[in-house]
């Protein structure tokens, strides 16, 4: 079969190959791949420039934002049909014996190895995956939206596990990428008002923003950010902020944009040393609480399947573009150069 694959531990070294299909082992399921998303974090692994300690064995297959459908289960597989229509979790591997694990918090288990860098992934015609990890894409939900079931699953943990944002709440979102767009979903959904902020260079991600009903855009490199969010406030604060953007300039304007007791979460992560906080003294006189937020949980991968067949998450509106697996360098390059939002390859 086809799979893209890491050759070599250095930048670049990606190929498209031909490797034997998986095998299915006792508890596993296989997919045939339907639609893999390209992921911020499949950028680093193509640059090699991911954080250290990750244990990455070469040559590993790439990708674990995916949907398919069921060609064949393992023994012990119990629930889980061929003919199926799934998606996955992605830690293919957990000890299930630590704090973590026994509290549905695997992604957070220090024996952990997720599919896509640090076993084989979803950029190929075929994976495995253990029967724990797999849920059921309801009939309304296409493979395609299907697809972003990860990266939303993301969004709805940081917004409906780590705040309280409820109806009449005024949200503050940095950085209108996948996640942001995501995540100003999830907040609307909860009745939230939302304030998208990104750059002028972001306007086609904030048009899109705006159709998926952001209620203002602001931009960083023109306005004031805090000042502003504090007149749409009437001088309160914002009552939760996201940092999805990746710049560490953004925790300085979060802080003071947020009203006593706010919540800020923090979904992206940092280059070392450009994480510039100016503002901690106004942190611990306001109260502000800081989370971070690290990947999904289990409740978060039906809620978000439930809510794109509900029609209250539209992830076509993020997914810009497919190519075919075999025009992989092509899907690359548009990630590195950030047009497009969130891009599909398909098998
Ligand atoms: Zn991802
Ligand atoms: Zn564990």
């Amino acid at each position: 079969m086809k799979a893209l694959r890491k050759m070599k531990a250095a930048y670049g070294c990606m190929e498209l190959v031909d490797i034997p299909e998986p095998e299915v082992t006792r508890g596993h399921v296989k997919i045939k791949v339907e639609y893999c998303g390209i992921c911020g974090s499949d950028m680093k692994f193509y640059h090699w420039n991911m954080r250290p300690g990750l244990n990455i064995p070469i040559p590993v297959t790439f990708g674990h934002e995916y949907s398919g459908t069921v060609v064949e289960v393992g023994e012990g597989v119990e629930g889980i049909a061929v003919g199926e229509r799934v998606v996955s979790e992605t830690p293919e591997i957990y000890c299930g014996k630590c704090e973590q694990c026994r509290t549905g918090n695997i992604l957070l288990c220090s024996h952990k190895r997720s599919i896509g860098y640090q076993t084989d992934g979803a950029m190929a015609d075929y994976v495995t995956i253990r029967q724990e990890l797999v849920h059921k894409i309801p009939e309304n939900v296409s493979f395609k939206e299907a697809a972003l079931c990860e990266p939303a699953a993301v969004a709805a943990h940081a917004v409906y596990d780590k705040t309280t944002v409820q109806p009449g709440d005024t949200t503050v979102i940095f950085g209108p990428g996948t996640i942001g767009l995501l995540v100003l979903q999830m907040v609307k959904a909860a009745g939230s008002r939302a304030i998208l902020v990104g750059m002028s260079k972001d306007e086609k991600r904030l048009a899109v923003g705006k159709a998926l009903g952001a209620d203002e855009i602001l931009l960083s490199d023109e306005a004031d950010v805090p000042a502003k969010i504090k007149e749409l406030t009437r001088g309160r604060g914002a009552d939760a902020a996201f940092e999805c953007s990746g710049a560490g300039a953004v925790l300085d304007q979060a802080i003071v944009s947020l009203k006593k007791m706010g919540e800020l979460v923090i979904v992206s992560l940092f280059k070392n040393g450009e994480i510039p906080i100016n503002t901690f003294n106004t942190l611990v006189n306001n109260e502000i609480r800081i989370s971070g937020s690290y990947g999904q949980r289990y409740r978060g991968w039906e809620k978000v399947l439930q809510m794109m067949s509900n029609g209250q998450l539209n992830a076509e509106a993020v997914e810009t573009d497919v190519f075919s697996l075999t025009d992989w360098e092509r899907g690359f390059a548009k990630a590195e150069n950030g047009e497009g939002i969130k891009i599909l390859l398909k098998p």
